[in-house]
């Protein structure tokens, strides 16, 4: 996999870096110089004002000898650690704290060239080898000036202190970047190797592989996030599984009875059956196509309330009246198995609200189920109890009763239990599936108690109509 968005931080965090350094080495280097220039020439002019206004002027006015004024002039010098000098208006140097060169004048000397600002950088007229800040004070007496005091400093003194700026600067800089260092492998700790997981595993998902997990457990947002798409890859694999167990049930239902009604129509046509025995194997030719005719009908009939937001024609009708009707259905059979019916139904009428033709169906099949797993002889109870604005509904039986281990099975498409496989061999395993269903629409609930070799009973409710 590319690594994009971690090689996408890394150059972040490395531009970061070099542009840091780059404008540290440039803007924040002119910047420094400009400040520490401006500093410095604003303090050496303060000086230069007193110099020129006491000193300077005490000397034009022959208040002060020339030896005194040159000593102060040295030791304001030192103190400074700059040159001081006294220059007349046609460029004469009168006072000097150092070891002057040109002590006798400076050429071409104009203090215009100052403009309106108090200080300058240059060679100051040529007098200096190297760059150097000049700033000047005017000595003036009686309205008048006679001369200037100028302080003169080497910028590369200037320059030593702005690098010793710049140095903490760069210290800065590194002690930012390292916290950087330290947040980014926090960043790939936190964030970036979930996000990793997370898409190796969404990878996988998509090649229809739902056995990975994501191993991230921390309680925030990507927590969440893979304890969402771990749920969902489990989701999705029991769907799977289902999807391929009832493809599979599907397909064997379908394939027996056509199996054996191939099987019996090639052995009536190639002369294997002879004539006289050929009704009887007509008659399981019928059975078997009966059998693939209710496979499909109940299949038709489930598909029907996979759908969401099924359809339901809700009429208030008599429950009372419907069970009845139902069990008359069956009489013939019952008669035939000997099979007699109790009904303990609550008061003459009891109206519920429910789709009528749906509810026939759940009584269909569970009397159904009831008459073809119970003995002959036997009594089948059917009974209502009205309670809480519901109606209860129980079919009970005295049969072959439901193992433990196949009671919650029974609900699932196509299941059968070991015990009614060898009872009745024209079951497809769907009638329960739809009972389900059809309470489910409604809302309502349905349960099963069971006693194998004992009996059992479904119980649904309806709700009541309101009076
Ligand atoms: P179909 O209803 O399509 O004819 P079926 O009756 O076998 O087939 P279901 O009604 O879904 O299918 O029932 C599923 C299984 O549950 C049955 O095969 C049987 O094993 C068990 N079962 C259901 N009702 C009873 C009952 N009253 N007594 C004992 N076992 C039952
Ligand atoms: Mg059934």
């Amino acid at each position: 996999m590319k690594r994009t968005l971690y090689l996408k931080l890394l150059i972040g965090y490395a531009a970061f870096g070099i542009l840091g350094f780059i404008t540290i080495a440039t803007f924040t280097s002119q910047l420094a110089l400009n400040y520490i220039k401006r500093d410095t020439a604003s303090n050496l002019y303060r000086e230069a004002n007193l110099l020129a206004s006491n000193y300077a002027s005490n000397y034009y006015r022959g208040n002060m000898t020339l030896e005194d004024v040159t000593a102060h002039f040295q030791a304001v010098s030192t103190y400074l650690d700059a040159n001081i000098q006294v220059v007349s208006n046609n460029g004469k140097i009168m006072i000097h704290s150092g070891q002057e060169s040109s002590a006798n004048g400076i050429e071409d000397f104009d203090i215009t060239v100052f403009g309106s600002s108090y200080y300058q950088t240059g060679t100051f007229f040529g007098t200096f080898p190297e760059e150097t800040l000049s700033v000047f004070s005017p000595i003036t007496i009686n309205y008048k000036v006679r001369g200037y005091v100028l302080i003169h400093k080497p910028v590369r003194e200037l320059a030593a202190l702005k690098d010793g700026f710049l140095n903490i600067s760069y210290m800065t800089l590194a002690v930012i970047f390292l916290c950087a260092f330290v947040v980014l492998g926090l960043f790939t700790y936190t964030v970036y190797i979930p996000i990793w997981k997370i898409t190796r595993a969404a990878k996988d998902y998509s090649e229809g592989n739902f056995e990975t997990q994501i191993d991230i457990h921390t309680n925030d947002e990507i927590g969440y996030l893979a304890a969402s798409l771990n749920y969902m890859a489990a989701e999705l694999s029991t769907l799977e599984e289902d999807q391929r167990k009832f493809i599979a049930n599907v397909s064997h239902d379908f394939r027996s009875p056509l199996t054996s009604i191939k099987g019996y129509v090639e052995a009536i046509m190639d002369g294997t059956i002879p004539h006289e025995m050929q009704d009887k194997y007509l008659n399981i030719i019928l059975f078997e196509t009966e059998r693939l005719n209710k496979l499909t009908q109940s299949m038709l009939e489930l598909n029907k309330y996979g759908v969401k937001g099924t359809m339901l024609d809700i009429t208030s009708f008599d429950i009372n009246n419907t069970i009845k009707l139902v069990v008359q259905s069956f009489e013939g059979i019952c008669q035939e198995k000997r099979i007699s019916f109790e009904l303990i139904l609550t008061g003459e009428t009891s109206f519920v609200c429910a789709d009528m033709s749906k509810i026939q169906q759940v009584l269909y099949n569970l009397i159904d189920n009831a008459i073809k797993f119970s003995h002959p002889d036997s009594a089948i109870t059917i009974e209502t109890t009205e309670k809480n604005e519901k109606v209860f509904i129980s079919v009970k039986d005295t049969g072959i009763g439901i193992p433990k281990e196949s009671i919650k099975k029974i609900w699932e498409r196509f299941y059968k239990t070991d015990l009614s496989r060898g009872k009745d061999k024209r079951g497809t395993g769907l009638g329960l599936a739809i009972v389900k269903e059809i309470i489910s629409v409604h809302n309502e609930n349905i349960n099963v108690i069971s006693t194998e070799g004992v009996g059992t009973e479904f119980i649904f409710t309806l709700p009541l109509k309101k009076e």
